[in-house]
């Protein structure tokens, strides 16, 4: 992965530069330390004590933001609008006045959240376009910045739900009238905040890249730069409830019993053990709950969920015919019943291969260490994938770390993620 710079930019050059590289592709390259500079900026927008950010998506502190960020998209001569739900778009000409290629993310945060979840995406794409202007390099299709409302989902459910009315996923009346704890609506806070506008929803894209923190820890495991994602993974949410029969704890004896609770300990021991066998496969027994339970009784009702997620869907579903098979093996010899329920369903999600191969020629004529993964987190991009050719660059997050306020990456990483954001959308939307 050797780069050859074939010319150098002068000194008297702007700070981002462009560059010769292998193959004599001109290869873009970000300002790092710009690119930096606006993250800390905006991070001091509901700065919380132990260094991180708290902009609840459409409160005072997410007006901020995107006041702080319309300022500069602004100063760059982009053309600012919003939709019904408040995704914000700044819009940079092209020759043609077809569809624009996209880029972005969010720039709202969890109540506690870190600097860089989402805002690395919007961040590196005002980055992007700053090089882009300050080259003088015209497009064929017009460049768009996006930020999309409440992806985080901890003020209002479900997440993403700018990304998914845009899309259609959410019907626009059904995402205005989403309510946070205290009881006010979308539609209120967009109006107190004046993010509501007109720009029509699902408009045609040509293309959508959004830069991302990896929020898991493969790449810094294996020292890489850049992540070229290649989809989202299947996920299947389950439903396993037991029924035993309640008694006495100090009267039944233990050969008699239909103890529901040790009936679901064998069972989640066996999922367990089904899924340690399978390389990728991961479970999640994230609720457990006990019907009128009391620490002198013996359980009778229990119920517990399963996440299973794995980038085939085939896998997870042969999963799901495996642990239904072991669990009517084991548990009828307990004497306790049991049901095991799909809750939700959602398929594995490829990405377009053109624009996966724009990212991944970027980080290659770049010289970035990088590999392909494929994405645990849900993200925007997931609901644009269904409506526009997409596709997604990760860089590493300190161990993995996320939605806390200790996220943490390297500058260096930053400017690589804006670096490959660039390239990739500058091929997509064709330079004239
Ligand atoms: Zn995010």
């Amino acid at each position: 992965m050797t780069t050859v710079v074939l010319e150098r930019t002068p000194a008297d050059a702007p700070s981002s530069a462009l560059r010769f590289y292998q193959f004599n592709t001109l290869m873009l390259e970000t300002n790092g330390p710009r690119l930096w500079d606006s993250l800390m900026a905006m991070a001091e927008i509901g700065a919380t004590a132990n260094g991180g950010s708290s902009r609840l998506a459409l409160t005072a502190e997410d007006a901020a933001g995107r006041a702080l960020f319309v300022r500069w998209a602004e100063a760059e001569g982009l053309s600012v609008s919003r939709d019904a739900i408040g995704n914000l778009f700044a819009r940079r000409a092209g020759q043609a006045d077809g569809p624009p290629v996209v880029i972005g993310s969010h720039l709202d945060t969890q109540p506690k959240g870190g600097r860089f979840d989402g805002v690395l995406g919007v961040l590196a794409a005002l980055e992007a376009v700053r090089t882009l202007n300050e080259n003088n390099i015209q497009t064929r299709a017009p460049i768009e910045i996006a930020n999309w409302t409440n992806e985080e989902g901890a003020r209002f459910t479900p997440a993403m739900l700018g990304s998914s009315v845009f899309t259609g996923a959410l019907a626009l009346d059904d995402g205005l009238a989403r309510e946070d704890t205290h009881g006010e609506r979308i539609a209120d806070s967009l109006q107190i905040i004046g993010e509501a506008g007109d720009t029509p929803l699902a408009r045609p894209f040509d293309a959508y890249f959004e830069a991302h923190i990896e929020q898991g820890p493969v790449l810094e495991d294996n020292d890489k730069t850049i992540g070229v994602v290649t989809g989202g993974q299947a996920i299947r949410w389950l439903d396993v409830h037991l029924t035993g029969k309640a008694g006495h704890a100090g009267t039944t004896p233990m050969p008699v019993r239909r103890d529901a609770m040790f009936a679901a300990a064998e069972a989640m021991a066996a999922i367990e053990d089904h899924v340690a066998g399978v390389d990728g496969l991961l479970a999640t027994i994230g609720e457990c709950h006990v019907d009128h339970g009391s620490r002198n009784t013996i359980a009778a009702d229990v119920a517990f969920t399963l996440d299973l997620r794995h980038p085939a869907d085939a896998v997870v579903d042969a999963a799901i015919d495996r642990i239904r098979e072991r669990l009517a093996e084991r548990l009828p010899t307990r004497g306790v019943e049991h049901e095991l329920s799909l809750h939700w369903r959602s398929p594995a999600l490829p990405f377009d291969d053109t624009c996966v191969g724009h990212v991944r020629d970027a980080a290659k004529a770049l010289g970035c260490a990088w590999q392909d993964i494929i994405s645990g987190a849900g993200h925007d991009a997931f609901h644009l994938a269904r409506h526009c050719p997409t596709a997604m660059v990760f860089i590493p997050c300190a161990d993995g770390l996320s939605h806390h306020e200790a996220e943490s990456i390297e500058p260096e990483h930053a400017k690589r993620a804006a670096d490959v954001l660039v390239n990739a959308a500058l091929a997509r939307a064709g330079r004239v």
